[in-house]
């Protein structure tokens, strides 16, 4: 059995504990490898290696030659993309043809951020006579980054790029079900010449090393991508030393389908925001909110789109649903199913695994649709994360607003219509951090995303997201040389 060591100091070791967790693969059920559950000393040697770092190398390295390392980080991740795309496959169950485009997406995240990396400037201000004042955007020092199982890869490139272009060194935290291409990332980032510390993977489950991580009173700021129940979490455990969070947390995207949309274009959308991945994207179009008028039309056309989407090996080039990623998280989405059903759901189509003996150990989950759904139903409230999608109708766009806004959540919308009015009145009422319109789950490094409401906090990605790795600090001179007076004197 192969065991992965973890990265702290520029060594790669074990668990102080000397325990290990089992790495599962979600097509086969079969554990691919071992990697070490790191402990809450663990997660101090990690921490205290970063500061040292921090404060004898990195921050004395101009950020031109911080950009260079991160270009070098770029192509060594497309010069192994390959490796790295069959490791993602294999521990957390996205089709390669998936994983294949999520790896060059990596490399660009750290190319788009190396960019800036030497562009972070401050402000001359307007200050009373005689006086100078300027602003600089510092580093925090170091960065806690605490990832998910979804897309692996690239949460560490989505956290890691900006994080070291502004100068901080960073701790991965990858989700535990999938923690191979964090540590593949962490050997790249060793050899192209990143200094020890720098870059660092830690292992195992979030719970007390997680908050430890969070809490510690030398980390600086957290960046967490997760369920907003562990973000909760994260924000208790920040209390201990007030670092700036980020929260990028989960959803419950409605994807509105007005009458005089082009109807194809959104079944296609339909069934790619829900099905991709799984179902496993924070903004995954998990309820569809058709108008009453296409209600019946729209479904003619998605549920055999939908049954034909093949599930099954994620290494099968044709494969477009692979495995949920853990069992986990497969019973939770068959749970949810079961409740969709009991309270009241029409199951249109999916609901359980194929029937196919190829894939009885794996954990598949067919497309599922349930019609019917009314917005107060548990699968019209809740994240799955899985492929279930929840239909309702809607008679007019107040109804529609009303539906859309209706949960906790405010992650993202999507809109189908042609009439540019709607395009406005909606997108200004909907409560979602991103509303996209005539398309849905575009992302890139350059468009900066945050949730409202319990989806989230603070930004990722952009220049906004960038942001969100610094500090202001004021610098005032008196250029007089005249003795400071009482403010009566
Ligand atoms: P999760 O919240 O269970 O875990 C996320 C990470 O937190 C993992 O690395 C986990 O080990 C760690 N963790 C667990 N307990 C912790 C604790 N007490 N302290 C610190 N860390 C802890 O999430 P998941 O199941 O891996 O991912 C799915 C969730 O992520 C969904 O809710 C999804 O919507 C969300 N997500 C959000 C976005 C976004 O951009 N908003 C993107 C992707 C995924």
């Amino acid at each position: 059995m192969e065991q992965k060591r973890m990265l702290i100091g520029g060594e790669w070791v074990e668990a102080g504990s000397g325990e290990w967790s089992d790495n599962l693969n979600p097509h086969s059920g079969e554990v691919i490898c071992q990697v070490p559950s790191a402990t809450v000393e663990d997660v101090d040697r990690a921490v205290e290696a970063a500061h040292k770092a921090y404060y004898e190398t990195w921050r004395e390295i101009h950020p031109a030659d911080r950009a260079k390392l991160m270009f070098k980080l770029a192509d060594a991740i497309d010069e192994c993309a390959d490796d790295i795309a069959r490791m993602e496959t294999a521990d957390m169950g996205k089709p390669y043809n998936q994983s294949s485009g999520d790896v060059p997406a990596t490399a660009d995240i750290f190319r788009f951020y190396a960019g800036i990396a030497d562009k972070i400037e401050g402000e001359c201000l307007v200050t009373p006579a005689k006086t100078f004042g300027y602003t600089l955007h510092e580093p925090f020092g170091v960065v806690a980054s605490i990832t998910p199982w979804n897309f692996p890869v690239v949460m560490i490139g989505m956290k890691g790029a900006p994080a070291l272009a502004a100068g901080n060194c960073t701790i991965f935290k990858p989700a535990s079900s999938s923690p191979s291409t964090a540590l593949e990332l962490g050997r790249l980032a060793t050899e192209v010449g990143f200094p020890p510390g720098v870059v660092q993977v830690i292992t195992g489950e979030g719970g007390a090393m997680g908050s430890r991580l969070a809490g510690h009173p030398l980390v600086g700021k957290v960046t967490f991508t997760g369920s907003t129940a562990v973000g909760r979490k994260i924000l208790e455990a920040s209390i201990n030393n007030i670092a700036k969070v980020t929260l990028e947390l989960g959803g419950k995207t409605a994807n509105i389908v007005l009458p005089d949309a082009d109807m194809d274009m959104a079944v296609a959308a339909a069934a790619r925001t829900i099905f991709l991945n799984c179902g496993q994207i924070c903004t995954a179009g998990s309820r569809l909110l058709l108008h009453e008028s296409i209600k019946d039309e729209f479904l003619a056309k998605l549920i055999p789109l939908a049954e034909s989407l093949k599930v099954g090996d994620p290494f099968d080039e044709a494969t477009k649903l692979g495995p949920i990623s853990s069992k986990q998280q497969y019973d939770t989405v068959l749970s949810y199913i079961d409740t969709g059903k009991s309270e009241g759901a029409t199951l249109l189509t999916g609901g359980s695994g194929p029937d196919d003996p190829a894939l009885a150990h794996g954990f598949y989950v067919s497309p599922t649709i349930f019609g019917d759904v009314t917005a107060d139903m548990t699968i019209a409230q809740e994240e799955i994360f899985g492929p279930v999608l929840s239909v309702t109708t809607f008679k007019d766009e107040d109804e529609a607003v009303e539906i859309a806004n209706g949960t906790d959540y405010g992650l993202a919308a999507a809109l189908w219509t042609r009439d540019v009015s709607a395009v406005h009145n909606l997108a200004a009422r909907l409560e979602a951090g991103i509303v996209w319109v005539n398309c849905t789950n575009i992302f890139g490094p350059w468009m900066p995303y945050g949730g409202y409401k319990v989806s989230g906090l603070g930004f990722e990605a952009g220049i906004e997201g960038l942001k969100e790795f610094t500090r202001v600090k004021t610098v005032l001179i008196d250029t007089t040389d005249t003795p400071t007076t009482w403010p009566t004197e």
